[in-house]
């Protein structure tokens, strides 16, 4: 039974919304549960979830330093897709967007997944060429993509500059159709609903401050509100991993933490019709249902853990946004922030049991850890509860980085802030 019926908003609506619950109920820490999840973003979320859903581990505490929704997961560009080039990313960004498509019911609440399509532009004939490679590769694993003529584009995105004046002529694109945007903040709420309905305690406020150890064995959490124990301990705090896990002794991991912005414009009337993005220079765009243009592009390119970032940025990307769409010239910037990001040496992401015993780490998201939201919380779910990984993320543990196995979409080599 749907809380969020069309009977429920009625019956609510008749009797002065008084007797809504709470979305989530407002978690108070145990003494000790099976598995503690550090971290309230979309990741951590994610995984008590499919733990309670997927492994019936329902004793289980999320714990949260701020509040739901305070860090990347409300702060992304909202773009799902999984128009990857590497195997291994195919398939796990193919299986994130499959739990996309049934999310809202998965959840009980609606995260308003909107399957626009994304197109990657091509700017050059050697660029439209690698497209034409990856959406074939794309084909091999059953993902969805079309490699379109500039004909096409015009008339799937009338704003876009298309003339052979343009300041970036485009001779093609490669088309995800399926791939889209979702609203962010929905999916945080959606996960801490659901997992919660499921028994998962969602603690906020709540600061892992320390870890407790038995010999090199982690068994639990010190917190600012007091010492919890668990068997098992996963940690997905994105941009904060390196300092967190500093607390567990852990001084070196491959990750950079640096800061990437998003703008927001005034809003206008439907203009973008689906996702573009720009990748001769580092530029992408989507509309919101509330009408504003949702941009961002490349990182500050400095390591920080302040959540903003600075202007030559700001008016990098917008350059950018003008050469795709020159009548937007006079809108407006509302609002930029910034998130901090997770940079893994070679752009991939970890889903791994340790580095300690009783020790479980998601992290390494770099710009997209949006998109594998439900797939990353999927594996983690699962890497913990059988103390090793599934199939889909096995190929994404820190020991590649020692073996030289790595995973490296665009070929940058070992420069984070490159991927
Ligand atoms: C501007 C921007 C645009 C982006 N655009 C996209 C996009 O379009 N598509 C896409 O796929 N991805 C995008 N991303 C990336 C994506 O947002 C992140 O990769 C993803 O959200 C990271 O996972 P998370 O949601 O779990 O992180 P977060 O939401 O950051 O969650 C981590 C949580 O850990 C908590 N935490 C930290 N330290 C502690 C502690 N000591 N104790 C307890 N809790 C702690 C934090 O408070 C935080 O809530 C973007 C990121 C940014 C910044």
């Amino acid at each position: 039974m749907t809380e969020y019926s069309i009977f429920s908003v009625l019956r609510h609506g008749l009797s002065g919304n008084k007797g809504w619950k709470p979305t989530w109920r407002k978690g108070e820490p145990k003494p000790a549960y099976d598995v503690i999840v550090v971290g309230g973003g979309g990741h951590g979320l994610a995984t008590a979830f499919y733990l309670a859903k997927e492994h019936n581990i329902r004793n289980v505490a999320l714990v949260e330093r701020g509040w739901i929704g305070q860090g990347n997961v409300g702060r992304n560009t909202t773009i799902v897709r999984s128009n990857y080039d590497l195997d291994e990313n195919q398939k796990f960004y193919e299986w994130s967007m499959k739990l996309w498509e049934g999310l809202s019911h998965a959840l009980d609440y609606n995260v308003m997944f909107s399957q626009r399509g994304v197109l990657n532009l091509a700017n050059s004939p050697a660029q439209l060429d690698r497209y034409a490679e990856r959406g074939n590769g794309m084909r091999l694993n059953g993902i969805d993509a079309e490699l379109l003529g500039v004909d096409e584009i015009a008339k799937l995105c009338p704003g876009l500059d298309v003339s052979p004046k343009a300041r970036f002529p485009v001779v093609g694109g490669l088309l995800q159709p399926r791939a889209g945007t979702a609203r962010h903040d929905a999916v945080a709420w959606g996960f801490a609903h659901a997992a919660d309905r499921l028994g998962v305690d969602i603690i906020e406020n709540c600061e892992v401050t320390g870890f407790l150890n038995e010999g090199d064995r982690v068994v639990g959490v010190a917190t600012r509100r007091g010492e919890i124990r668990a068997a098992k301990v996963g940690v997905a705090v994105a941009g904060m991993t390196s300092e967190v896990l500093r607390m567990a002794g852990i001084a070196k991991l491959p990750i950079e933490t640096h800061v990437l912005q998003a703008f927001v414009t005034e809003p206008l009337k439907p203009l973008i019709n689906c996702v573009v993005t720009f990748g001769g220079g580092h530029m992408y765009v989507s509309q919101s249902d509330k009408g504003g243009l949702v941009y961002g592009g490349n990182l500050d390119y400095y390591n920080s853990y302040a959540q903003r970032g600075n202007l030559p940025v700001v008016h990098e990307v917008a350059t950018e946004l003008l050469a795709c769409f020159p009548n937007v010239g006079k809108v407006r910037l509302a609002r930029s922030w910034g998130g901090l990001v997770d940079m893994t040496m070679d752009g991939s992401p970890i889903i791994t049991t340790g580095p300690l015993p009783g020790m479980y780490l998601n992290t390494g998201w770099n710009y997209g850890g949006f998109k594998a939201t439900p797939a990353s919380g999927w594996c983690f779910a699962w890497t913990i509860a059988s103390d090793g990984p599934h199939v889909l993320n096995a190929p994404f543990t820190l020991e590649r980085f020692h073996e030289g196995r790595v995973i490296d979409e665009w070929g940058t080599g070992p420069t984070p802030r490159l991927h």
